[in-house]
């Protein structure tokens, strides 16, 4: 039983498109794991933000609603913007990204994991035990330059990259701590591979000996060293092989993206975004205009990505009924998988948006047993 009572206020984001339905079902999910772990209460408050609201009001996002995420224990986000509405500049409804910078979330948290009965577009059958995180530097890098990039008389572009010591120290430690938190649950070799391209660029070779510096002081892990273009080819020959992996902004946009492709696509890309005071829980994937409106959206990333907001805030407020309530929804999922309860659309099924919570929540009991 848990002993301690932990009142949580999450700020709720749906969004835009599929963000609003996987929204709704994750947070069925989130309610039924309260009921049967007890020992906690999340305070969930929508507020509205994205395309649809711009299309309203003429603003991304209230002050009050930018302010409510500030205050809050933890942001839940879906998805936010559309491909059809724009700012007068051009550019997309995008008030997460401003969400990032001013809340300093600079680790972005991808875990990479194969789900039982989940196509891979790998043959080896090794890769049934792909899990892995990536951790995506997510406040400078060269996305550090968004904005500033300038183009000189039509006849060349300049965008510069960022890497300092301050972030680089924090975002290793953070790599140091999930890879600890990996191999105490069973699940992790204990390995950071740093990711970069230090042969050729001096902001790289700083990241890496930044990197070096901090991991001189976990001798309880091991590290490994990658260059972007090796790991990219590791990550498609043997990403069984990886365990936590840190590197800029840039290149974890890209092997994200890549990764994912190897677990499912986007439906199973959760992410966590994590800074020194804040942390935003999302799915990596956008709102999908394509399909939304239909109830076949795959909410699996939506629903890790919650469970990963439960794991967050049980570590960070030594609140243990939250980390049982987190492990026991990503096992659920994982027993809907194999069971053949969830089967997602965008991997060929047919289990729609609400059925896949259904089956989510049915599976809870024997999730939380175990
Ligand atoms: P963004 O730039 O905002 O990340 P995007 O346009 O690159 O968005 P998504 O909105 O993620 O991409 O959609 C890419 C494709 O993946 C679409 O065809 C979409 O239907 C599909 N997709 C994304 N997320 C899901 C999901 N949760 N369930 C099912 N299909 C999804």
């Amino acid at each position: 039983m848990v002993a301690k009572n932990a009142n949580f206020t999450i700020a709720v984001y749906p969004g835009d498109g599929i963000g609003i339905e996987i929204m709704a079902e994750t947070r069925r999910v989130l309610a039924a794991a309260q009921a049967a772990v007890g020992g906690f209460a999340l305070e969930l408050t929508p507020y509205a933000c994205g395309a649809g609201y711009y299309q309203e009001s003429g603003e991304e996002i209230s002050d009050a609603s930018f302010e409510a995420g500030r205050n809050a224990d933890a942001i839940l986000l879906g998805a936010i913007g559309l491909p059809s509405v724009r700012k007068p500049d051009g550019t997309e409804i995008s008030p997460h990204l401003r969400m990032r910078q001013e809340f300093g979330l600079y680790a972005g948290v991808r875990p990479v994991k194969l789900y039982p009965n989940v196509k891979t577009p790998l043959a080896d059958a090794r890769a049934r035990n792909i899990d892995l995180i990536i951790l995506r530097e997510s406040t400078e890098g060269l996305f550090a330059s968004v904005g500033k990039g300038e183009v000189i008389d039509d006849r060349e572009a300049r965008e510069t990259l960022v890497i300092t010591r301050s972030v680089t120290e924090r975002l290793t430690d953070q790599a140091i701590g999930l890879a600890r938190g990996r191999k105490a649950a069973g699940n992790g070799k204990g390995l950071v591979t740093c990711v970069d391209k230090a042969n050729v660029f001096a902001a790289y070779a700083f990241f890496r000996k930044v990197f070096n510096e901090r991991m001189d002081k976990a001798s309880d892990l091991a590290r490994a060293h990658a260059y972007v273009d090796a790991a990219a080819l590791d990550l498609v020959r043997k990403p069984w092989e990886f365990d936590v992996m840190v590197m800029e902004n840039m290149f974890g946009d890209i092997l994200s993206d890549l990764a994912a492709g190897l677990v499912g696509g986007m439906g199973m890309a959760p992410c966590a975004e994590i800074g020194d005071e804040h942390g935003l829980f999302q799915p990596a994937h956008g709102t999908a205009p394509d399909i939304a409106g239909m109830g076949i959206a795959n909410p699996s990333a939506m629903i890790v990505s919650a469970a990963m907001m439960l794991n967050w805030l049980a570590e960070k407020h030594d609140a243990p009924a939250l980390a049982d309530a987190g492990r026991g929804i990503e096992r659920a999922l994982e027993i809907g998988f194999a069971n053949g309860s969830v089967r997602p659309y965008d991997l060929g099924g047919d289990t729609g948006t609400a059925a896949i919570a259904d089956a989510v929540m049915a599976a809870l009991p024997e999730a939380l047993g175990a």
